[in-house]
């Protein structure tokens, strides 16, 4: 896996409430669809199903229909707040439903206001490095 993009999901694991930091050196949360358990290697490679979720997709960013959606992630995909933990196939549902759809459809834009909201209650200041929490 890229650098970078393990980069990504360490930083949306640090921002997420129900991430923790194990003894054994892997962080577990739950997929922010379903609430499945996902693991990660404690450099933030996923060890199974996990993926990296935009909650608010990506191709959304700039289009004037969405402006309101990605002004509270600072207009910035990458922005930990827009990242979330999820399993493949809710990750897989969701780029083929509402992201698919785009910014111009109300359902599709409800649907992804809904979820950020969610992501937002799981938002968690980082913890400090090497800190193990159950
Ligand atoms: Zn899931």
């Amino acid at each position: 896996m890229r650098p970078a993009l393990r980069r990504l999901f360490l930083l949306a694991l640090a921002h997420d409430a129900e991430a923790a930091l194990r003894a054994d050196g892997r962080w577990r949360t739950r997929c922010l669809h379903c609430r499945s358990t996902l693991e990660f290697d404690a450099d933030g490679t996923p060890l199974g199903h996990g993926t990296l979720e935009h909650v608010v997709p990506q191709a959304w960013f700039g289009k004037r229909a969405a402006a309101a959606l990605t002004r509270e992630v600072g207009d910035a995909a990458n922005d930990a707040r827009n990242l979330a933990l999820a399993c493949a196939g809710c990750n897989h549902d969701k780029g083929k439903g509402p992201d698919a759809r785009g910014p111009n459809d109300e359902r599709a834009r409800e649907v992804v206001a809904a979820l950020l909201a969610r992501r937002l209650e799981r938002w968690a200041v980082p913890r400090e490095p090497g800190e193990v929490r159950d």
